[in-house]
């Protein structure tokens, strides 16, 4: 049997069809209704001549309609294309080009960002846009989706090792690259994540990671292959989380370290009092250390973390389940929890110094990340050389650095290109951050380098404050000397309303290097 995507759903409505499969915007629909429109859809696609190989674009916030393109899609043998929600006209004049897409689904709240391109666009031969009050002449979703048959679709032959997704990483270092990842890709790693996870059909997840970016991009098919209950949110604010908690009977969700940062801060500030059932909140992307505890002791949520890269489909990493740490002390458990974690199965990472021999396993020495696994992209699209760049002997070179310790937990120290280094000494940003997230006046911290005479490179911080409060560079210069070793103290701060991010709520320091520099003429 190949390993396909299309199984996972197959499997659902066989098992589960009468149960509730998908909430969005009001709207209910079984496993069965909900394949009934996928079907719609493959039907509807193959009438505009889409076959397989052929890109068809995605720009969507997470509703139904964007989980069924995964499905309709793949049924085709066609390749998804999902597409950052937060980017301008002139990326989607890029992406759109440069993926070749054929078709492309809009959401009406984001069409007006198409329609100044819509005249440069090369391939693009349709356009479709969910919902219909926005003011257009193109095909309306609904109306499109309700011409076409509901009954099953032949199905291209698909093969495990044909690509069906073309993911551009999230351009946190420079330019977004399309990262090839075919059905055997998704569908081990699937496996994988749904077994660290005990994902059971008595879950209920909530998408706050947007199912465009590679996190959120997996749990369409974990959750859909155990008959799971899938709850979308269009926009995630702290009240519209915390709303759905209640609602839905929420039982897991996931999302990146701003975000869980919001819903922490307003939680502290308005302590709703919500009947919920939370059993594990996932976060990768770098989570300081302080949110472990404040997640485990203030919501009393179980909190995982995990590592990953769009080039590994993405995880790699997960820490240990509760379960499995209780022999240990609650302080050693978070402690645990602040690094990245162990290998996922059927992912062999390593941690390798510059002459490519594996660090020594205590937690100290620090070297490159890689992987070989089941994961790991086909390539980048129409980009051999950095394919070849990134992968090297069968290993994904991930730019990451880390340590590995006694019990096999791998710690991301830091990317490459961020470490700090200072009198020879390597500085890690991500642990000046954790520091900062400490001070109770300090909301949101990045740190940077920037030049000093006597040391080389010194840390640098940008450091929006809670509401209300006076904190002093001075103050903050002192308090990480007061958590930190002295030489990884940060020396300078610029306070700022807000910090740059991607659309999957990275803070962009390339951004922030540029705002320090263009600061200093
Ligand atoms: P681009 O490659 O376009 O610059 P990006 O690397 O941010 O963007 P993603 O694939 O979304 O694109 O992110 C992967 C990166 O996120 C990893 O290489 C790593 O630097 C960081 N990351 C992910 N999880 C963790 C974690 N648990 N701890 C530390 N860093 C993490
Ligand atoms: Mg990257």
């Amino acid at each position: 049997v190949p390993l396909v995507l299309t199984e996972f759903l197959d499997r659902a409505v066989s098992l589960y069809g009468d149960k509730q499969a998908v909430y969005c915007d009001s709207r209910v629909f079984t496993y069965r209704e909900l394949n009934g429109r996928v079907n719609q859809l493959s039907h509807g696609l193959s009438d505009l001549g889409v076959v397989k190989g052929d890109r068809v674009a995605y720009l969507a916030p997470n509703t139904v309609e964007m989980l069924e393109g995964f499905y309709g899609v793949f049924q085709l043998g066609a390749i998804m294309v999902p597409i950052n929600i937060r980017l301008t006209p002139q990326d989607y004049l890029f992406i759109l080009n440069h993926s070749e897409s054929k078709v492309l689904f809009v959401d009406q709240d984001f069409y007006h960002l198409i329609q100044p391109i819509k005249d440069k666009l090369e391939t693009v031969e349709h356009i479709i846009v969910h919902y219909k009050e926005a003011e257009t002449n193109e095909t309306v979703y609904d109306e499109w989706l309700a011409r076409h048959s509901t009954a099953s679709f032949d199905r291209a032959g698909l093969d495990e090792n044909d690509v069906c997704s073309l993911l551009y990483t999230s351009g946190t270092t420079g330019n977004p690259k399309g990262v090839m990842l075919t059905h055997r890709n998704n569908y081990l790693h699937a496996l994988s994540t749904m077994h660290h996870l005990r994902v059971s059909d008595s879950d209920v997840y909530l998408h706050v990671l947007p199912m465009f970016h590679v996190n959120g991009w997996g749990a369409p098919f974990y959750y859909t292959a155990n008959g799971a209950t899938h709850i979308c949110l269009r926009k995630a604010t702290p009240e519209s989380i915390f709303k759905a908690l209640e609602v839905h009977k929420v039982s897991v969700l996931a999302m990146a370290p701003t975000v869980l940062n919001s819903l922490l801060q307003f939680y502290e500030k308005n302590v709703p009092v919500i009947d919920q059932d939370v059993r594990v909140v996932i976060a990768g992307s770098a989570p300081p250390p302080a949110f472990v505890t404040r997640v485990e002791k203030e919501l009393g949520w179980e909190f995982i973390q995990v590592y990953g890269m769009t080039e590994a489909t993405p995880l790699s990493l997960i820490s240990r389940i509760r379960s499995q740490l209780s022999h240990l002390s609650l302080k050693e458990q978070y402690g645990l929890k602040a690094k990245a974690g162990n290998p996922m199965i059927g992912s062999d990472v390593r941690v390798i110094n510059e002459n490519g021999i594996e660090v020594t396993h205590d937690g100290k020495e620090i070297g490159e990340v890689v992987v070989r696994s089941h994961g790991v992209m086909k390539g980048y699209w129409k980009n051999e050389a950095a394919t070849m760049e990134a992968i090297r002997n069968g290993w994904l070179h991930t730019g990451d650095m880390g340590t590995v310790n006694e019990h096999e937990y791998i710690d991301i120290v830091d990317r490459k290109k961020d470490i700090i280094i200072s009198g020879g000494e390597n500085i890690s940003s991500i642990e000046v951050e954790g520091a900062l997230y400490e001070h109770p006046g300090i909301m949101e911290a990045a740190v940077i380098a920037v030049p000093h005479e006597k040391w080389g490179e010194t840390p640098h911080a940008f450091v929006v404050l809670r509401e209300n409060q006076k904190v002093s560079e001075e103050e903050i210069i002192a308090f990480s000397r007061e958590k930190l070793a002295h030489f990884k103290a940060v020396t300078s701060v610029t306070f700022v309303n807000e910090l740059p991010k991607t659309g999957s709520g990275k803070i962009q320091k390339v951004h922030l290097r540029n705002e320090y520099w263009n600061a200093r003429g």
